[in-house]
C-alpha cells in the first residue's frame, strides 16, 4: 500500500482518542490538534498521555510519518506587531515540543498574515525568521507550511510565497509543505481535469519542489476557482469534483505521506476514505 488516507480526528478527552477515532473510520493516517486550537496555552502533556498515545499508535499500526499534527489557529508567525509575533513564536515552539514528546516528526501550520500592515515580503521575512528561531531551539520536527486560499491577508496561496519562505530558512532538511486541495483551487490552481492537474502540479514541482511535500489536505471546495474563499466541501460534492482526487490517488508523488480529509461532514469520513481508496487504479 502506497497511499495513506485519513482525517483530522478529534483529540477531545486525550490525544490517544484521535488515533482510535482514525482506526474506527478505516484511516491509515490522521491529523490532530495536540492542544485546544482556540487557546494560547495548555498544560504540558503528561507522561501517561504520551505513553497512551504511543501505545495507541502501535495498536492501530500507524507510523509517525503518517500523522500530520496541526498548530493552533491563533498563531501568526508574521504578525506585524512584535509582542503578538513573540507570543505566536512561543506558542509555536511549544507546539513543536508537544509533537516531539508524542514521538511525531512534523507540524503543519499556516504561514501567516500581514494584516494589511506589512508588505508580503516583509511578512514572509518575519515568518522565515520565526521558523529559523524555532528550528534553532528544537529538534526532530519538520515545519510543514500549508498553502492557503489567500483569504483576507493570509500569505502562502501562491507557490512563490512558499518558495520565498523556504529559501530563507537555514535548515531546509526540516522544512516541508502541505498542499490543501481546497486552498489550492480557491487560490486559482485548477486540478479538475487531468490536463489542468498536470499543469498545476508541474507548477508546484518547479516553484517549490515535490521533495518538500510532507502531507496533503484532501478537501473539495464550496467556492469557485480563484475566489480566495476558504470553505471546504465533502469529496466529490464541491466545485473541484471527484476526478481531481482520482489523479491524486494515482500520483506516485503523493505516496507515503499523510493524505488528510478536513471535509465538513465527519459522519461520512469512513465512506470518503473508502471512496478515495476505490479510485486507486
Ligand atoms: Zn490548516
Ligand atoms: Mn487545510
Ligand atoms: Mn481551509
Amino acid at each position: 500500500m502506497k497511499k495513506f488516507v485519513g482525517a483530522h480526528t478529534s483529540a477531545a478527552g486525550g490525544v490517544s482518542n484521535a488515533v482510535y477515532h482514525a482506526q474506527k473510520i478505516g484511516a491509515k493516517a490522521f491529523a490532530l490538534f495536540t492542544k485546544n486550537q482556540r487557546q494560547w496555552s495548555a498544560k504540558p502533556l503528561s507522561t501517561e498521555e504520551i505513553d497512551t498515545f504511543k501505545k495507541a499508535m502501535e495498536v492501530c499500526g500507524i507510523a509517525p510519518r503518517h500523522v500530520l499534527p496541526h498548530d493552533s489557529y491563533l498563531i501568526n508567525l508574521g504578525h506585524p506587531e512584535a509582542d503578538k509575533r513573540q507570543k505566536s513564536l512561543e506558542a509555536f515552539i511549544d507546539e513543536v515540543e508537544r509533537c516531539r514528546a508524542l514521538g511525531l516528526d512534523r507540524l503543519n501550520f499556516h504561514p501567516g498574515s500581514h494584516l494589511k500592515q506589512l508588505s508580503e515580503e516583509a511578512c514572509m521575512d518575519l515568518i522565515a525568521e520565526a521558523m529559523n528561531r524555532t528550528l534553532d531551539v528544537t529538534e526532530g520536527i519538520t515545519l510543514v507550511l500549508e498553502n492557503t486560499a489567500g483569504q483576507g491577508s493570509n500569505l502562502g496561496w501562491r507557490f512563490e510565497h512558499l518558495a520565498y519562505i523556504i529559501e530563507r530558512v537555514h535548515d531546509r532538511a526540516r522544512v516541508g509543505v502541505c498542499i490543501d486541495t481546497c486552498h489550492m483551487f480557491s487560490a486559482g490552481y485548477d486540478i479538475r481535469t487531468k490536463e489542468a492537474y498536470d499543469i498545476s502540479m508541474a507548477q508546484f514541482g518547479n516553484i517549490v519542489g515535490f521533495d518538500y511535500l510532507k502531507g496533503m489536505h484532501l478537501n473539495d471546495a464550496k467556492p469557485d476557482l480563484g475566489s480566495h474563499v476558504d470553505r471546504h466541501e465533502s469529496i466529490g460534492k464541491g466545485k473541484i469534483g471527484l476526478e481531481a482526487f482520482r489523479h491524486i490517488m494515482n500520483d506516485p508523488r503523493m505516496d507515503d505521506i499523510p493524505l488528510i480529509l478536513e471535509t465538513i461532514d465527519e459522519s461520512i469520513w469512513d465512506r470518503e476514505i473508502a471512496l478515495l481508496y476505490s479510485l486507486t487504479e
